[in-house]
């Protein structure tokens, strides 16, 4: 019978993966933490109208991406394609956005039917980070800030840069939208199919292009520089003050723009050259609309979401993976003979209960014979023997793997009584 396979473009994470994926999550939870944000969980299936209505229905994620299908009660629903308008759902609907402001982060599966390739997937993780209620640029500074504290801790920050613009209020756009709009029909016979589409439906996109012959005519394109309405500018300059102050540097690009309709004002993006095309690790901005779009009292927001697998291609990459991220066995523990397995679990539970991150592995399974033989393969660094005379004597057997470097045949062995163990124990860990 031909096997089952995994469907396209959503892959397992396999065991030698997850201490590197353990470790990004743990550093991320650690940094958030820092800075006082709650974790908060929603469902990855929403309502189908939750994306249509905020996303907007003329983008590539509404038109082209989602997995949206009908429930058994006829109920049009949709696996999440990001997790923004899921986590303002969820705050509105529990009533934390009222007179109050609120920091947020989530991580976990998003959907979308994309091509698959290297950094591109169609089950993929973010880490999201989301804060309602606060207008000014301090709290976009502060999330940037973040982001740039996060990159260092991972020892990434040399190989990512930051691009930052803003995109004004919705009346700013809409004047631009415009002006770029009469601009490119004028030259449209040298934009590339795709942007000849989104002339029509999301002009904004076609800044985004990649496409030489497209970005060519962008050159001569009107800049949005040029039409922010003055808040906005403002707004901008304070952030751009503040990023200064701050030692964290940026380059100003006029042609950003997010592929989700509901950012105004401030959007940045953190881009590294090593990923190839797929080089947006964390991206966002500003959506002080959407709140009010989805039904709520208006309320400020601004968010970002980093790509937890970019980011994992990024530290293999790069190397930038500690050689303490691994799921090795600190203790390998065999017994030999009658009687002795259940000591060698007491003396498993010991350990366990004196160190709390140590991770001891007893040996189940096989005859007398083959665990003579896994404790002389053994590369875990102590091995502790249990056989029957041990067991009589109530001492445990220390095997070290501390001369093997040496290339000596025979590993350091002592043998201890059970109620020295810990004290030997600890000088070797
Ligand atoms: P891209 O320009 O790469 O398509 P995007 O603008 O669609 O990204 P966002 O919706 O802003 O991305 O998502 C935030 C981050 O999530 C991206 O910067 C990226 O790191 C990651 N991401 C988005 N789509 C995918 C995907 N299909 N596979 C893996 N990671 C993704
Ligand atoms: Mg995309």
């Amino acid at each position: 019978m031909a096997k089952i396979q995994a469907i396209r473009g959503m892959n397992d994470i396999l065991p030698e993966q997850t201490p590197v994926w353990q470790y990004l999550e743990d550093t991320v939870r650690r940094v958030l933490q820092s800075y006082s944000y709650n974790e908060i969980r929603m469902p990855i299936l929403e309502q189908t109208e939750l994306f249509k209505r905020s996303i907007g229905e003329v983008t590539d994620i509404v038109e082209k991406e989602m997995y949206t299908f009908e429930d058994r009660n006829g109920d049009s629903l949709t696996l999440r394609p990001e997790g923004t308008a899921c986590c303002v759902r969820a705050a509105e609907q529990h009533g934390l956005l009222f007179n109050q402001t609120q920091k947020l982060w989530y991580c976990g599966p998003m959907f979308r039917h994309e091509r698959p390739q290297k950094g591109r997937y169609r089950q993929f993780n973010q880490i999201g980070v989301e804060c309602f209620g606060i207008p000014g640029p301090d709290i976009d500074a502060e999330l940037i800030i973040m982001t740039a504290r996060l990159w260092k801790e991972l020892g990434l920050l040399a190989n990512v840069s930051l691009q930052i613009n803003s995109l004004g209020t919705t009346a700013a756009r809409a004047v631009y939208r415009d002006a770029l709009v009469e601009y490119l029909r004028a030259n449209i016979d040298a934009l590339d199919e795709d942007s000849k589409r989104r002339l029509e439906s999301n002009p904004l996109r076609v800044l985004d292009s990649k496409s030489q012959s497209t970005q060519d005519i962008l050159d001569g394109a009107p800049d949005f520089s040029d039409y922010l309405d003055d808040e906005s500018k403002a707004h901008f300059a304070t952030l751009l003050e503040t990023l200064d102050q701050s030692g964290i540097s940026y380059e100003v690009n006029s042609r950003l723009v997010r592929g989700l309709d509901y950012y105004g004002k401030t959007v940045f993006e953190w881009v590294t050259n090593d990923l190839g095309a797929q080089g947006t690790v964390c991206a966002g901005g500003r959506y002080d609309g959407l709140v009010e779009q989805l039904g709520g009292k208006a309320t400020p927001g601004v968010g970002f979401a980093m790509g937890v697998e970019r980011l994992i291609l990024m530290l293999e990459s790069l190397d930038k993976i500690p050689a303490e991220v691994n799921n090795n066995p600190d203790v390998f523990i065999v017994s030999v003979g009658e009687g002795t397995q259940i000591e060698a679990f007491k003396v498993a539970e010991i350990l366990r209960n004196q160190f709390l991150s140590i991770n001891v592995q007893t040996h189940c399974g096989g005859s007398n014979k083959n665990r003579l033989k896994k404790i002389d393969k053994s590369n875990v660094p102590i091995t502790l023997i249990i056989g029957e005379n041990e067991l009589k004597n109530k001492s445990v057997i220390i095997k070290t793997l501390q001369d093997k470097s040496e290339g000596s045949q025979n590993k350091q062995q002592v043998e201890v009584p059970v109620a020295d163990l810990l004290n030997k124990i600890e000088a070797y860990l």
